[in-house]
């Protein structure tokens, strides 16, 4: 892999480190603090998962991770995960233009976010906002779905 189309790559280790840093950054927005307990709920995965990998995102410095504590982003984890949840609203404000269901637009939505560069995310953004700004133009697409 070169240099050059590294840069579009995903940014942390795993999809699964993505959802983890992802949850942790929706309960801290949410709640004002993120316990493994809530993660682990939000997730659907076992307390023994969710402890296991936070002590990998421990180590990779992206969170901290102490027993009977919530979890903490570091700076680093924080930026990942900040980048994650911009594409999941981005994604989802495009989807839902179409008037697409909900459940349809998170599933697509929460399998994109990992993956959409930051070029193409950079085309659906200006997409939006032609769309937004059109109405027409909105319609005219719709028709053709
Ligand atoms: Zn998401």
């Amino acid at each position: 892999m070169t240099a050059k189309t590294s840069k579009n790559l995903r940014t942390s280790g795993s999809v699964a480190m993505d959802d983890y840093l992802e949850q942790i950054l929706l309960l801290i927005e949410d709640k004002g603090y993120a316990r493994p307990v809530d993660v682990s709920k939000n997730l659907g995965i076992s307390q023994a998962s969710v402890t296991n990998m936070l002590q990998k995102l421990d180590t990779e410095g992206l969170v901290v991770h102490k027993k009977y504590q919530s979890t903490i982003l570091t700076e680093k984890g924080h930026t990942i995960a900040n980048a994650i949840v911009m594409r999941h609203q981005m994604l989802t404000k495009f989807l839902r233009l179409f008037k697409l269901d909900e459940e349809t637009i998170y599933r697509d939505v929460e399998g994109m976010e990992h993956h959409v560069s930051k070029d193409t995310l950079n085309v659906i953004t200006s997409l939006i906002s032609e769309l937004e700004e059109d109405p027409e133009l909105l319609e005219r697409v719709k028709a053709r779905i």
